[in-house]
């Protein structure tokens, strides 16, 4: 068996919390919302064209906007347990359904509830992946649903109305997930007229045989995908709007902490498929909204620089007050939102051996590409040959940035190991990393 040399300061510290500086009064109560599969660039508030999502555009100007947030990973697994443990996939291990983060992993939930927190989640999300931490595991059958999705959210407004101490919530949901089915009035908004082949509803079978060539389709016919989507979007939106005047009236939304996110995006064409996430590491697939608001978070700021769902953790926790392990990878936005922060972050994003790194608006990948984000906003064109000093810094950067992961997931996980090509082991053990 491989021995893993420790190299980093930070994993002297791995299981000492770091000080939260607490608020006075009680502690905020915290919602954190995660609209599975939403790109962001969907969303009003990121200068979407339709009115696809009033209730977030209000919530984006009572709070900072982040419009160049990134998720680590293109499916819903990992980026979800990225999100609740501040890691990025290869420490924390999870890379689809079904495997479990290891329980040496302090989850956000189990920071909140050593705190005093009540804590619920509120999901589709099914299995053990994500329950470690939550008092509560409401699973959303959507077969009891109006519609495929929430519908009305009293479970979560009368598990409010019975607790005793600040809570938590997650709630998360499938709506603008495929199937795009949303009701007939939704539907109306946007697509009345069409009469393609892709009605009543945009299923996962149909653009299966869009992207395989088998079904021919029209623009028409493409636009009414994204008509869909936007569709179930507003519908959600609208889901969202009448949680939130129920919380507003039983005074439960004043001190009260709002995280609205995506675990991943979706594409429509920018790589040459529809529907699609998971497969592979494009912008459209990593793009997602994120929104902070509530105590502590200034009002109607719109932020450009790249951030991180790592990020969301210890900014929630920095917000309430409460420690959290000196080993999450994320770091509190506040330095962001209140200017003292001015170096860009870099972003790492993960399907197994696959890793892009991200920062001062190029992008990089392990199969040797190079973008341009400024000027190439999806990620299409290779300037990978033209740009050779900038590939030898990036690739320096990635190859570090993933001996850390290795550092830290011997540290953090029974199993520790992280999913490697035999280039990277080469290269990791010549740095000294691996012995
Ligand atoms: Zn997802």
């Amino acid at each position: 068996m491989r021995r893993i040399v420790l190299l980093g300061l930070v994993l002297s510290a791995a299981t000492s919390l770091a000080c939260g500086g607490a608020p006075e009064g009680p502690r905020p109560n915290v919602i954190l919302i995660s609209a599975d599969t939403l790109r962001a660039d969907h969303v009003g508030a990121n200068g979407y064209h339709r009115t696809t999502s009033p209730t977030i555009d209000a919530l984006a100007a009572r709070g900072v906007n982040f419009t160049n947030a990134y998720s680590h990973a293109p499916n819903t697994a990992p980026s979800h347990t990225s999100i609740l443990t501040s890691l990025y996939p290869s420490v924390h291990g999870v890379f689809q359904h079904g495997q479990e983060p290891d329980e040496k992993l302090v989850t956000l939930p189990e920071a909140l509830r050593g705190a005093g927190y009540q804590t619920g989640a509120f999901t589709q999300l099914n299995g053990k992946t994500f329950e470690p931490g939550f008092d509560t595991w409401y699973y959303i059958d959507s077969a009891l649903q109006s519609g495929k999705g929430l519908g009305d959210l009293d479970m979560v407004t009368d598990w409010v109305g019975e607790r005793t101490a600040p809570w938590f919530v997650f709630l998360h949901s499938y709506d603008v997930h495929l199937p795009y089915a949303p009701e007939a009035d939704y539907v109306d908004m946007w697509a009345d007229d069409y009469e393609g082949p892709l009605r009543p509803n945009v299923t996962r079978a149909l653009v299966d045989s869009i992207n395989d060539g088998s079904l021919e389709v029209t623009e028409r016919d493409l636009q009414f995908i994204l008509d869909m989507y936007d569709a179930e979007l507003r519908r959600l939106d609208d889901i969202y709007s009448r949680l939130f005047a129920k919380l507003e009236a039983m005074g439960e939304l004043d001190n009260t902490i709002i995280v609205f996110l995506s675990d991943h995006g979706e594409e429509f064409g920018e790589h040459g498929k529809w529907g699609r996430h998971t497969y592979a590491l494009h912008e459209e697939l990593l793009r997602v909204p994120l929104i902070v608001a509530g105590p502590g978070v200034p009002q109607g700021q719109t932020i450009d620089a790249a951030v991180r769902l790592v990020d969301v953790a210890p900014t929630i926790l920095d917000l309430v007050g409460v420690g959290y392990p000196q080993y999450f990878m994320g770091e509190g936005l506040s330095g962001v939102w209140d200017g003292t922060e001015r170096t860009p972050r870099q972003v790492i994003v993960e399907r197994q051996t696959e890793r892009a790194l991200i920062h001062a608006g190029f992008k990089y990948t392990t199969d040797g590409e190079l973008f341009d984000l400024t000027t190439d906003k999806w990620g299409t064109v290779n300037i990978a040959r033209d740009n050779p000093d900038v590939v030898s810094r990036m690739s320096d950067a990635l190859l570090d940035w993933t001996g850390r992961f290795a550092e830290l997931a011997a540290v953090v996980r029974t199993d520790g190991e992280i999913h490697l090509t035999a280039e990277e082991e080469r290269r990791l053990r010549a740095l000294g990393y691996l012995q």
